[in-house]
């Protein structure tokens, strides 16, 4: 194969260039310039939500936005076990204990029921993260944390776009939080944005993310802030990504549809399944077999043949800073680790990419 097969790198081009240029030109590269307001409007726009505060990554936006809930020391913030640490460790910089807790068979994300077991009266909060681009069940999600008046952080850094009785994921919680890193939907290099329901506490936000600096009365710092500003070069980067958007979407949806076609007579082999109401970005597709296969050595063989692929996340409780904060059993995280595979998604890729990777996939397999 002449032309590389990636995994989920990142889509970035001549409009980028340009938008890079034109803020390198105005001067403005650093946190101050036109761009980042202008990057925050737009994206608030695309999810449909009124404010939205640019921030240096999905873990800083995660991070602030447990701040701005006053969760600290003593508190409990239930979170998946299946997941990217970035979930957990802002709980932990917060000085609050994570309740990790397993997540459903089927969808891969946390499991309601298993957080109804999980709340005791230390519970602050809860971190549903949309996996792979997969909705949580926000009904039941919204449900508990209204019976129990908790805090909703989503982490909605794999789902920009997603959406759940057709509401973008991230505009459901107290706070959504997105990611911009190289490998997301859309990239500024490294970035992020909290989106929230109250526009107050967004300003708060965004003034806590500036080193808590006082515009109006220079140089005056009345609490104790952070620098987790984006850039003015990030913003320009962002601007671009946003114009395709809607294209990188629509591509990352017909990969998920030609996978999921072309490999529907192979009974062993599953896909994340939607909740009712769900519509997923597709931002990774991934699949498990239903029957002990060595997915090493098929990565391995799929490697040979110019096609990349990525385990699915380790269930955090496997590593020595969570494991103490282990609820119950994680059967289904650890289940759906050892059975499950990533499969190429990057926007780069052609459908004939995606069509290859499946042949090539069922020639290993069967
Ligand atoms: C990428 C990611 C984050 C963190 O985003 P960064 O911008 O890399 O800090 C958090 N949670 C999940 C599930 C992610 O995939």
């Amino acid at each position: 194969m002449a032309k590389r097969i990636e995994l989920d790198a990142p889509n970035v081009s001549e409009i980028e260039k340009e938008y890079l240029c034109k803020s390198i030109d105005s001067g403005f590269v650093s946190t101050f310039g036109p761009q980042v307001p202008e990057f925050e409007n737009r994206f608030a726009k695309y999810i449909g939500t009124g404010k939205a505060v640019s921030i240096q990554s999905g873990t800083a936006a995660i991070h602030i936005a447990l701040f701005e809930s006053g969760i600290g020391k003593g508190d409990e913030v239930i979170v998946p076990s299946l997941t990217f640490v970035a979930t957990i460790n802002p709980i932990l910089y917060a000085g609050a204990n994570p309740v990790i807790v397993d997540v459903d068979p089927e969808t891969w994300n946390i499991d309601p029921d298993e957080i109804q077991r999980a709340v005791t009266k230390k519970t602050k909060a809860i971190i549903p993260v949309h996996l792979y681009g997969n909705p949580c069940h926000m009904d039941a999600l919204g449900q508990i944390a209204k019976e129990h008046g908790l805090s909703m952080i989503e982490d909605a850094t794999e789902s920009l776009g997603a959406t759940y009785r057709k509401k973008q994921t991230g505009t459901f919680g107290d706070f959504g939080c997105f990611s911009f890193n190289g490998n997301k939907l859309i990239t500024t290099g490294g970035g992020g944005m909290v989106a929230g329901k109250n526009d107050e506490s967004l300003d708060h936000i965004k003034f806590l993310v500036n080193q808590a600096r006082n515009e109006s009365e220079d140089d005056y710092h009345p609490e104790v802030g952070f620098n987790y500003r984006m850039t003015n070069i990030e913003a320009a980067l962002g601007l671009a990504q946003l114009e395709k958007i809607d294209m990188f979407l629509s591509k990352k949806r017909k990969f998920n549809q030609i996978y999921r076609e072309e490999l529907k007579d192979i009974n062993f082999i599953r896909f994340q399944e939607e909740y009712m109401n769900a519509e997923s970005s597709c931002w990774m597709s991934c699949v498990i077999f239903k029957k002990k296969i060595d997915i090493s050595g098929l990565q391995k063989k799929l490697k040979e043949n110019g096609i990349p692929t990525r385990r699915v996340f380790i269930p955090v409780v496997e590593f020595p800073p969570y494991k103490r904060y282990k609820f119950a059993d994680h059967k289904n995280s650890c289940h759906i680790y050892e059975n499950s595979l990533c499969l190429p998604s990057s926007t780069l890729n052609s459908e004939d990419d995606i069509y290859y990777v499946c042949r090539t996939l069922k020639r290993n397999i069967l």
